[in-house]
């Protein structure tokens, strides 16, 4: 990879190899833009086929932060942390605060927390060596598990989405499919149908399916059949790239909108089909920022309501997204990109103002006194 041409091409500040032999660690930290703040982003521990390939993922996952952050109204930029190598064999107390020591040596510029296969208790290690770390319990003001407000900020978002395209202000008699009852899927399902959408819900782990057949009177449907039931709404919650060729024609919903991450398989044409389809897809991270929210409220003093409150902003979000793409005829995801991206233009442009004024307002300032 020609590097310093991808990061020209990408927009990144800095991207720093971290390497240490004697606990085998070897991490990238890449910080995409601090804008807006300090970059945050989790950090996730993956057995790379190439160091080539950790290079590219940790680049995308960075730069979607940014616009994530963006987005959702954060004083926060984009960064990430990808560590290479087998999770089973290489944890470690040491191995972990050797991480925590370079992610402190950055003086702040990255924050980090958990992301795929780093746990809460590895992230405690980390914190040991640095205060830059977010999404630990043991600490006073933790936030701990995000997936309850990651489920409220999607309920606002389906919500959202179902008065856009369905000009519905509630969801009493809405039919919803919801694929994968996990941590937020689950959390998702108690709001919809204590509101009293139809809830529809499949999941490869049958426990799960019966559990929330149970609890909350869902109806139970096959993993084959969920997105294609004649529904309002088809919300992916279980794992990402399932929006492709083959699904989005056979999907009945009018409007796609859940937890996962990465839901189009390739952004671009995926998106389109979706647009040329009439269905109103709620861009992945922009209805799933309850997560970063609840991290966000943690470095400002962690406080749940408050958390839930500015999760349910996503409704307001997504809502001007959905104006944006009619308005300039292009497609949700688009419209997210474009919103993210004028915010960060508008606040660079007043960096030669904060200059001449000096920057003791700088917002991200007071959040990382902790
Ligand atoms: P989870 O692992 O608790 O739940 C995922 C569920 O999906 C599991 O029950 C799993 O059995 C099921 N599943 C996997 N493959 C499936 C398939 N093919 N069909 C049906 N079900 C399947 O994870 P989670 O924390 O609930 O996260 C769900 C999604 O939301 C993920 O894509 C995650 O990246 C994203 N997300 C989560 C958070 C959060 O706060 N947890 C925040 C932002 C985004």
């Amino acid at each position: 990879m020609a590097l310093f041409e991808e990061l020209t091409t990408m927009g990144h500040e800095q991207v720093v190899f971290c390497h240490d032999k004697a606990t085998g660690l070897k991490a990238i930290i890449a910080i995409h833009d601090t804008t807006l703040g300090p970059a945050l982003g989790g950090c996730r521990m993956w057995d790379y086929k190439s160091e080539e390939d950790a290079l590219r993922d940790v680049l995308r996952l960075s730069r979607g932060m940014t616009y994530k952050n963006a987005v959702s109204g954060l004083n926060l930029g984009g960064g990430k942390a990808v560590i290479i190598g087998d999770p089973k064999k290489l944890k470690s107390e040491a191995f972990f605060r050797t991480f925590g020591r370079f992610v402190n040596s950055l003086g702040g510029r990255y924050i980090t927390a958990e992301d795929v296969n780093i746990r809460v208790n590895d992230i405690e290690l980390v914190g040991l060596e640095t205060d830059f770390v977010a999404g630990i319990n043991s600490r006073a003001g933790g936030s701990g598990d995000p997936s309850p407000v990651t489920a409220w900020g999607v309920y606002h978002g389906i919500r959202a989405s179902v008065q856009y395209k369905l000009g519905k202000s509630s969801l009493k008699g809405v039919s919803v499919a919801v694929q994968g009852c996990g941590a937020v899927g689950s959390h998702l399902i108690e709001h919809l149908t204590h509101e009293g959408a139809k809830v529809y819900v499949a999941d490869i782990d049958a426990e799960k399916v019966k559990e929330n057949v149970r609890l909350y009177g869902a109806e139970a449907a096959s993993l084959e059949d969920i997105h294609r039931l004649k529904v309002d709404v088809f919300a992916p919650c279980a794992l990402g790239g399932f929006l492709d060729d083959r699904v989005i024609p056979e999907l009945k919903a009018s409007i796609v909108a859940g937890a996962a991450n990465n839901q189009l398989l390739d952004e671009s044409i995926h998106g389109s089909m979706l647009r040329e389809r009439g269905i109103l897809y709620a861009p992945d991270y922009v209805i799933n920022a309850g997560g970063v929210i609840n991290v966000y409220q943690e470095l400002a003093g962690y406080d749940e309501k408050i958390a839930k409150q500015r999760a349910a902003n996503i409704y307001d979000t997504l809502t001007n997204v959905y104006k944006e793409a009619d308005a300039k005829g292009i497609t949700t995801n688009q419209a997210s990109g474009h919103i993210a991206e004028e915010r960060i233009k508008a606040v660079r442009g007043m960096s030669s103002l904060r200059n001449t004024l000096g920057n003791q307002n700088w917002p991200h300032h007071d959040l990382l006194k902790r």
